[in-house]
């Protein structure tokens, strides 16, 4: 069994007690966590600030140390992937992919300048706005795409001169670990700390007076906590949270052409994505056919443990929300839903569940309402545009949306009615290191990656000069 430690100041530490890891592909422990305990978080927030005098110094010091990092990544795909898909359940192509991606995301994340805006330049005044990092930042994360939404936080806020203590998602603790292990090579000791534990050190963490800064990503019911906790000490807060996208598919589209994408959008990754459509509105017109393009991709799909290469589905991440997964599904079905493909959990060990199609249902259901971050896609059929977009709307939940048709000139105008951080026509999200991303509602607050995700990560700062 590999050994796995926190990562503070550079050094592997050990810790007192430990908790399981399960692999979701069987549903049994495979590996044991280090459980960070209150002095040990303590300690990686003085070994962050300690850094934190240095790292701000020197922009090129810091390019030059995160396209090491970017390196690294490549360089261990192989190798991590292999714990990543054991911890998360998803293929090994994908997560190898999710080390490549998180390399890519560094490397476009260093394209950008740290800017220095001129505000006023006239006879009496020069005002700059500069940007100065804010000092030690908490980053607290989900276990869908452990890699990828970390570097996320982490090559950012690094870039602009913060240092981090990061704490995975207690599902998925051993990949970041590992990373934390490997980038502490070529990063200075302290502006990198990997910390992992249970929900507590989550808590912990946004009590702690240490952090200048906290990012979440995370469900809207923990966002609401971290929101409470950090308000007390008004460290600065970034929250990306849950959604429930709403996607619109419009009488002219040919239901053949956008099945697949469609279907991507909402099951990669068996549904458990943030920005995964997560309802499908379809024109009267078109809604028997698109139902059944959607049912033919879902029944071609392998399921099975990630690690086996002709797999393209795994595993649900954990039982808790294996067992939602399945209370939506009996839900819906008792308010008359009808299970077109799917619906029952796989009799084998593991947590798997088939991608599911849900027909017969409409808002007022949960599995409409709620966000089920699983393989189950209601599809809903409607027949007015200006009703569809008043019930895309109606929700608490504001991350994305898209609209589908070959009128872009329509889709566009229904595409700004929408209430979500983000919109698309034809196609469903861009979450891009350049792109700025961030939820409207319920969905969070602040926004992530491009320049506006700098800003979120430094003080704003004027500097004024009388002439
Ligand atoms: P979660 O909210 O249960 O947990 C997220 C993290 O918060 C974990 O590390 C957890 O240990 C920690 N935590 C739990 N209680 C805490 C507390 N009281 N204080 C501080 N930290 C605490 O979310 P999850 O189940 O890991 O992830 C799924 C959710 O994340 C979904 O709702 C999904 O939509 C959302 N998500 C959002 C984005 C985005 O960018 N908007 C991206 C990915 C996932």
């Amino acid at each position: 069994m590999s050994e796995y430690f926190l990562i503070i100041d550079g050094k592997k530490i050990a810790t007192e007690k430990t908790f399981d890891v399960i692999n979701p592909a069987l549903g049994t422990v495979f590996a044991q966590a280090p459980d960070c305990s209150p002095a040990q978080l303590n300690l990686a927030v003085e070994a962050a600030n300690r850094a934190f005098q240095t790292w701000r110094l020197n922009e090129a010091d810091r390019r030059e140390a995160l396209s090491a990092c970017a390196g690294i990544l490549r360089s261990s795909a192989e190798e991590l992937g292999q714990i990543l898909t054991e911890e998360q359940g998803k293929t090994i192509q994908h997560a190898k992919g999710e080390f490549e991606w998180a390399a890519w995301w560094i490397d476009e994340v260093l394209s950008m300048e740290i800017p220095i805006d001129i505000v006023a330049d006239n006879e009496h005044r020069r005002i700059e706005l500069r940007r100065k990092p804010l000092g030690v930042v908490g980053a607290i994360m989900p276990w869908n795409y452990p890699i990828v939404l970390s570097i996320s936080k982490i090559a950012p806020a690094l870039l602009v001169g913060n240092t981090i203590v990061l704490k995975p998602s207690p599902y998925t603790p051993l990949s970041s670990l590992k990373m934390g292990e490997l980038l502490s090579t070529v990063l200075p000791p302290g502006v990198l700390n990997i910390v992992s534990g249970g929900d507590e050190l989550g808590v912990w963490i946004t009590n702690h007076l240490g952090f200048q800064k906290v990012v979440f990503t995370g469900s809207v019911a923990t966002g609401k906590k971290v929101a409470e906790s950090t308000a007390s000490h008004l460290s600065r807060v970034t929250l990306e949270l849950g959604g429930n996208d709403a996607a619109i598919v419009l009488p002219d589209v040919d239901p053949k052409q956008i099945a697949a994408e469609l279907f991507e959008e909402a099951f990669s990754q068996n549904g458990q994505a943030c920005i995964a459509i997560k309802r499908l509105y379809v024109h009267e017109n078109i809604y028997d056919e698109m139902v059944d393009e959607l049912r033919k991709r879902a029944e071609k799909v392998v399921l099975g443990d990630g690690l086996d290469p002709d797999v393209n589905m795994g595993p649900i991440n954990n039982l808790a929300q294996l067992e939602r997964v399945i209370e939506l599904t009996e839900d819906a079905r008792e308010h008359g839903g009808k299970i077109v493909t799917g619906g029952k959990r796989l009799a084998r060990p593991g947590y798997f569940f088939p991608p599911t199609i849900v027909t017969h249902i409409t808002d007022g259901v949960r599995l409409v309402d709620e966000e089920q971050f699983g393989p189950v896609l209601p599809v809903i059929p409607f027949t007015d545009i200006n009703e569809v977009i008043e019930r895309a709307n109606a929700t608490d939940f504001g991350l994305g949306g898209s609209v589908w048709t070959n009128d872009l000139d329509h889709g566009m105008e229904i595409a700004a009615r929408l209430e979500s951080g983000s919109t698309a026509v034809n196609h469903h999200t861009d979450f891009h290191p350049l792109i700025p991303f961030g939820g409207a509602k319920q969905s969070g607050y602040g926004i992530q990656n491009g320049v506006w995700g700098l800003d979120e990560l430094c003080q704003l700062q004027v500097v004024s000069i009388a002439k």
